[in-house]
This record gives structure tokens, sequence and C-alpha cells, in this order.
């Protein structure tokens, strides 16, 4: 089969011939019908030798759909034929983060050697995947797959990061979200579903900002060294409830840091290279910094279900897996409106 693999540490991914993998007893092998490209992909590709710990080559692609192609022994609950949605962040499967469905927090994970598709296993860019379980795979039902996919990672994400900070988002409040890409762009429309709160978008990007407005943000600021200054001043002097920093880097959380209300929350999602700095005299009262990672099982479910409802899509722009590499240049230039999905 065809994969996109990132081959060799600072080498753009390339297409490559691989054979075709057979699901071993317990495991599903998809046919796969579509794959999301994250930045996420571009911060592992970023990293230097010393600092990779993902394996070459490595298959790319952490947002998967596909069609059940083959059950290794013993597999039960799907059939040939189906259409999933992959969740991501595996886990051992029997801890009690896991009994929760909160995989994604196993914190055995990495000593099992278990690791997500695309960021350690074999990913989603390629025309077959294998799904280690089958509790890792959520039904579509008849939503899109193409559409669809990149709820797995940039609906989920946000999805897990608001719904921990939901009690603080009653009527009047406000809720900032930096970084209106994939992520950010459905992030605002979750709280636009959830929650009463008035939403503040940042980005560095007019398109973005645009695209911001058009999925339902109140209003659309450039990022820039005025903007905690400036969110300050829509809330009347208190900040904002809540910040989602979809970037993660210096600057960004100096301004969420800046922006956040006494009793609010700092959600930093991106890895940006970034970190807060949090203490008395640094940080308002009462407020809370936390580092969500991707999300649960059951969050994945309902975020399908809020797709289903029409209530969050996905902007999307889709290219051939020959085209893939281009993909991420493109992603790498800030140049993609909401998410790049590759069809294997
Ligand atoms: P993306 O490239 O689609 O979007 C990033 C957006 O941020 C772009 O619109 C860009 O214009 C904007 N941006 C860049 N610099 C900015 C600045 N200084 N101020 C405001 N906006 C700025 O990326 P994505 O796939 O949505 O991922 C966003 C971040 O989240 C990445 O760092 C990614 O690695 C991370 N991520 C984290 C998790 C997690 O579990 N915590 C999961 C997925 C992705
Ligand atoms: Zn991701």
């Amino acid at each position: 089969m065809r994969a996109l693999q990132y081959v060799e540490i600072g080498s753009p991914p390339r297409v490559v011939e691989v054979e075709t993998p057979e699901p071993a007893a317990g495991q599903v092998r998809l046919k796969v019908t579509a794959a999301g490209l994250c930045h996420s992909d571009e911060f592992v590709m970023s990293l230097p030798e010393e600092a990779y710990t993902f394996g070459l080559p490595l298959t790319l692609g952490h947002e998967g759909a596909g069609i059940v192609d083959a059950l290794g022994d013993g597999v039960t609950g799907v059939a040939v034929g189906d259409s999933v949605a992959v969740y991501g962040p595996w886990g051992c499967g029997v801890c009690h983060a896991c009994a929760r469905g909160a995989e994604n927090c196993c914190p055995y994970a990495a000593d099992l050697g278990i690791a997500p598709p695309g960021l350690g296993a074999p990913g989603a860019i390629a025309e077959y995947l294998i799904v280690d379980d089958v509790r890792h795979l959520v039904p579509l039902g008849d939503l899109d797959p193409v559409r669809n996919v990149s709820l797995t990672d940039a609906g989920l994400t946000p999805y897990h990061a608001i719904r921990t900070v939901m009690p603080h988002l009653v009527a009047g409040s406000t809720a900032v979200v930096i970084g209106t890409g994939g992520l950010g762009h459905v992030g605002i429309q979750i709280l636009r579903a959830l929650t009463g709160a008035r939403v503040i978008a940042l980005d560095v990007n007019d398109e973005k900002l645009a695209l911001a407005k058009e999925v339902g943000a109140h209003e659309a600021l450039l990022s820039d060294a005025d903007a905690a200054g400036k969110i300050k001043e829509l809330t009347g002097g208190l900040g904002a409830e809540v910040v989602l920093d979809f970037v993660g880097a210096a600057p960004t959380i100096a301004t969420a840091m800046g922006s956040v209300a006494m009793e609010g929350a700092v959600e930093i999602v991106g890895i940006g290279g970034g970190t807060a700095t949090v203490g008395f005299g640094a940080t308002p009262y009462d407020a809370a910094v936390r580092v969500p990672y991707w999300g649960s099982r059951s969050e994945l479910i309902e975020v399908l279900d809020m797709a289903h409802r029409g209530q969050i899509h996905v902007e999307i722009e889709t290219f051939s897996l020959d085209e893939a590499p281009t993909a991420y240049e493109r992603l790498h230039a800030g140049d993609i409106r909401g998410r790049a999905v590759v069809l294997p």
C-alpha cells in the first residue's frame, strides 16, 4: 500500500510503498477514507534528533476515519463495511483513567509502548490503518468521513478543553480563542453551541479572523501586544472568564495571562514552546491554568453527536495522497483555511 512517511529528521515527509498490514488478534484494519493534518505533526517534524521519540520511519496522521476492512481473531462489535472514526490517544484500557474513558491521561501507555496512530504507531495517512482495539472506533453512521474526520482531534481537543471550564461560561461571560486555525475554528463553534459566552477570537492572519467571524465569533482581533488591553476594554476592565490558547507561544501565553479575569481559567492547548508564570502578583486571584491533552473516548462520542445535530462542522481543504507533502507545506505557511484532509 501507499503511505505518507516521515523518514528522515528534518526532511519533508514522502509518499512511499509499504507492505499492507494484516490485523493481529483483537485488531481491526480500516480502509482509510480520510485523514486530517494537524499542526502537531509540524511540531513532531520540527524536533531535533535528540528530542524526537516517535520512531522512524513514521507513517503520519493521527486524525483517521475509514471503512472496516478486515477483522483480527476474536474481534466482535464491528462489521466489515462499517464507517468509523478513530479515537487516537490510545491507553492501556484497564487502569483508572482508561476505565473512565480518559485514555488520553493513561499513565501507563508510554511504558507499555502504546502510542497513538501517527504519533508512534503507524498513522492514518495511508491506504490502510491498523487500529489496536475495537474500543477505539466510533461509528460515523451517515456523517461524511471527509468532512468530519478532523473532529477526532480538531474537534475533540477543544471540546475537552472547553468542557472542563464550562462552569465559568455562564450568561454574560467572555471566552477568548487565540489562534483560529484547525482547532480554534471548531472551538468557537463549540463555545457558541454549548454556552452563552461572548466569543473574542484572536489571530495574526486576516483570513483566519474572517473565518472566526463566519463560524460564530462575536469579535475578531489582531493578536498582538495590545490584544490583552483590548480584551480588558471589551470586558469592562475585568478580563475574560476563559482564555483558550491554541498557539501556546510566549506572546500568546502572555496575552492569555494578561486577559484572564479573577477566578477565570486559561487553557494552554497549543504546543508553541511558551510557558506561563503563575503566582501571586503574576496571576489574577483564584485563576487556574491548565494544559489539556486531546480528550476522552466519551467526549469523542459527544463531539460526533454535536456534528450529527448540525451544531459544529469543520471547514476543510482536501488533498490526494500525492499532494499530502504540499498540504504540510501549506499548513507550515499558515495557509490552510480550517483543516487539510487527505483522501488516501
Ligand atoms: P493551525 O496551524 O491549524 O492553526 C494555528 C492558528 O494559529 C493559525 O490560524 C495561525 O494563523 C494562528 N497563529 C499563529 N501565531 C499566532 C499568534 N501569535 N497569535 C494568534 N494566532 C496565531 O494549528 P492547529 O492544528 O489548530 O493546532 C493548534 C495548536 O494546538 C498547535 O500548537 C498544535 O500542535 C496544538 N495541538 C495540541 C493538542 C493538545 O492535545 N493539546 C492537540 C492538537 C493540536
Ligand atoms: Zn493533533
